[in-house]
């Protein structure tokens, strides 16, 4: 057998992000009749929505109008456990429904669009990265919850952004050597803090990998005071230049908590919507994707979490279409990592007298 070429599987697989799709603008009295429709089958079905920080502002705005939650994808699965809700409704992207399917498999999860996926899944097949384990026995697998059921079956532990770090350094402090997949902006960010041994495999979010480290210098330049805060899924020339690299989470409290009057935000511009309303007096300046060498394919804004409006919410719902459904096998195999990282998670917050989390 060939040995694995992780660099050719990327390239192989490399998707061009679509078009962002366009949503006809809504009179608001008729925005209005759309979110009471929802509001009464959300009741109806004894659903709940689930909604991502990239998410379109409105459905945000729902999601917390009706008892849903609007977070992390580490807290989007930790609601969606909780909950009492028979339906979990996840406006985000398909592999947030499926880890919510995956922990709630007796819950039904519907989704807005299934086409709604993300370049470090598709970046990284199970195929070939399962074949790339195995040549790496020795490795314990570390993958990102940016990745399918089954690439996530194949893994010893689930992370996301606001807890990898932490779980690194505990395998680093046992003496682990680490394959991590899929980001390698993220994984190279997280090796250069902890000097873990990590093999990387080289997928990348086409969101972030467009941030411009020139083009934030000049505009740095222009904004002496403000505070650069950027996602780990971004080149290391933008993390070089960040007050505050962290997940989403991590970067809404900073807007919130720090001492400042305007913020370069360097992840998708959909985070907006909860820093201004955590924050209304700040300012907030997009990070430039523009600059030498921009392609701005995404502009700062995920076209796969743009695919999740009002309008196809209350048609899922009225219809129940768009349910995520998992292989069995695979579910069993894939909740042993992420129960790991939820399990992990709430053991640190403990020590850190309930002030930890992820
Ligand atoms: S922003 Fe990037 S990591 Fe997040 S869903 Fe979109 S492509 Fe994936």
């Amino acid at each position: 057998m060939p040995r694995i070429d992780p660099e050719a599987v990327v390239r192989r697989h490399r998707i061009a992000p679509p078009p962002h799709p366009h949503w006809p603008a809504l009179a608001p009295t008729d925005k209005a009749a759309l979110e009471g429709r929802i509001e009464r089958l959300l009741r109806e079905r004894n659903a709940v929505l689930v909604a991502h920080y990239y998410t379109d502002g409105d459905l945000q705005a729902l999601a917390e109008a009706t008892g849903g939650c609007v977070a992390d994808s580490l807290e989007m699965a930790r609601f969606g456990a909780a909950s009492q809700a028979d339906t979990l409704v996840v406006c985000g992207v398909r592999f947030m429904g499926e880890t919510a399917k995956i922990l709630n498999p007796e819950k039904r999860v519907l989704m807005p669009d299934l086409n709604a996926t993300c370049s470090l899944d598709e970046n990284c097949p199970a195929g070939p990265f399962t074949a790339f384990c195995d040549e790496h026995p020795e490795r314990t697998v570390v993958v990102y919850a940016n990745t399918s059921a089954q690439v996530k079956a194949r893994a010893d532990w689930v992370v996301t952004s606001g807890i990898a770090l932490a779980i690194v350094e505990h395998l680093r402090d046992r003496g682990e050597a680490i394959l991590w997949a899929p980001d390698k902006h993220l994984g190279h960010y997280i090796q250069r803090l902890t000097g873990a041994d990590m093999l990387l495999w080289p997928g990348a979010c086409v969101v972030h990998e467009e941030f411009k480290g020139v083009a934030l210098e000049r505009l740095r330049r222009l904004h002496p005071d403000a505070a650069v805060l950027v996602h780990p899924e971004s080149p290391d020339e933008v993390v070089d230049q960040a007050d505050v690299v962290g997940s989403t989470t991590a970067l809404i409290t900073a807007v919130r908590d720090m001492d400042r009057k305007e913020f370069i935000v360097a992840t998708d511009e959909g985070i907006f919507w909860k820093m201004r309303q955590l924050a209304p007096g700040k300012r907030l300046i997009p990070a430039p994707t523009a600059g030498e060498g921009a392609t701005c394919e995404s502009c700062a804004h995920c076209p796969w979490m743009a695919m999740n409006a009002l309008q196809n919410l209350a048609r899922v719902l009225e219809t129940g279409e768009n349910e995520i459904h998992i292989d069995s096998a695979i579910r069993e195999r894939a909740v042993v990592p992420i129960q790991r990282m939820l399990d992990f998670a709430r053991a640190r917050t403990a020590a850190q007298g309930g002030k930890g989390g992820a």
